[in-house]
């Protein structure tokens, strides 16, 4: 159930539901926006209903959600979309996001090459994985905590916030204290005690699209983490399997307006892992932009043809600025603005 406040509904009214839905063992996840509040009773239907708090003072109208996904649906903000802040930095609404960064931090002369590259084109976020999650068990899987150390100095030098994954709660603690948005990878899209512990932290997450995951099944991951109590999660599109091979997966674009009609989340697209190919990055990234996604995750390296994992689908860090002023474009006629670094 959502029950929608009257604009002129007073703090007071406002607790005075939440007490009442939590008193009957449901859950109360409120959500003031510019006009309204929200507040989403998740719990036992039966038990909430009987409250009748459609003539309780304050309260405009109580409104079922008849999805599965209750807290990342469109209707559960009214229809107003979720703006994510990180560390100063908006995702969402009429903000476009570049979020850049090396598929994997290497070593300091990388990582350090390859912010200073994106930042002065405009990028907002950093990204860079420390664990790494590798098909093959006897491939590079990451520097780990040196990893971590080094994505600390990275924003120490450029205080760009930093876009990291995390694959195994028990890395949480320590990855925590260099995330600014902790990623949860495509393979651990359905791990579900991994979500709710990262919904437990608080720390913004984006979430990535499982290789054969339905929209649905996306916003049921959501749901773990919004249902902790933690409303600053990100979708990510990365590429789906298709029967098709002529490239690496299919990069679902139709994904961001529908899901804009589903959910109140903002949505980033990932062109880099979808095509494997960096010929491909460009085009795929000015569509994704202008079909109104919030933002990009894209790899970016100074020396591509020597990276350890993901070299051929990776951007030279020279030629970034070129490409960030085209993605740009793009996302003006979506109706978004880079959102400031
Ligand atoms: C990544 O972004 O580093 C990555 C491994 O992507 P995905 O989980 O989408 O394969
Ligand atoms: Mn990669």
């Amino acid at each position: 159930m959502m029950i929608v406040m009257r604009p002129t509904a007073t703090e007071a009214e406002v607790q005075a539901v939440i007490d009442r839905i939590e008193a009957v063992g449901a859950r109360a996840h409120p959500s003031r926006g510019d006009e309204v509040t929200v507040i989403g009773a998740i719990g036992d239907r039966e038990h909430v209903a009987r409250l009748e708090l459609e003539g309780a003072p304050g309260v405009a109208q109580v409104v079922p959600i008849l999805k599965p996904y209750k807290l990342s649906s469109n209707q559960f903000r009214a229809g107003e979309p979720s703006v994510v802040e990180i560390d100063g930095r908006r995702v969402g609404g009429e903000h476009f996001s570049l979020i850049a960064g090396p598929c994997t931090v290497e070593s300091r002369d990388q990582l350090m090459t390859t912010a200073h590259a994106v930042q002065e084109a405009g990028a907002s976020l950093l990204r860079g994985g420390a664990y790494k999650p590798r098909t093959s068990p006897y491939a590079f899987q990451g520097l780990g905590q040196e990893g971590l150390r080094l994505l600390a100095e990275a924003k120490a030098e450029t205080g760009m916030p930093i876009v990291t994954e995390c694959m195994d709660a028990r890395d949480l603690e320590p990855v925590l204290e260099v995330a600014d948005v902790i990623q949860i990878g495509a393979r651990n899209m359905q791990n579900y005690p991994l979500l709710a512990e990262i919904g437990r932290s608080g720390c913004p997450v984006m979430i990535k699209r499982g290789l054969s995951a339905t929209l649905e099944e996306l916003l049921m991951a959501a749901e773990y983490v919004l249902k902790e109590g933690n409303p600053n999660v990100l979708l990510c599109e990365r590429g789906i399997r298709t029967f098709e091979t002529a490239y690496r997966f299919t990069l679902d674009l139709m994904a961001v307006p529908v899901l804009k009609q589903m959910t109140h989340l903002p949505v980033i697209v990932d062109p880099s892992h979808a095509a494997g190919r960096r010929d491909l990055v460009l085009p795929l990234s000015l569509a994704a932009a202008a079909i109104g996604a919030d933002g990009i995750i894209v790899e970016v390296h100074p020396n591509p043809d020597e990276a350890i994992c993901d070299g051929p689908q990776q951007l030279y860090a020279d030629a970034f600025s070129d490409y960030a002023v085209q993605v740009e474009r793009a996302a003006a006629l979506a109706g978004k603005a880079l959102s400031a670094a």
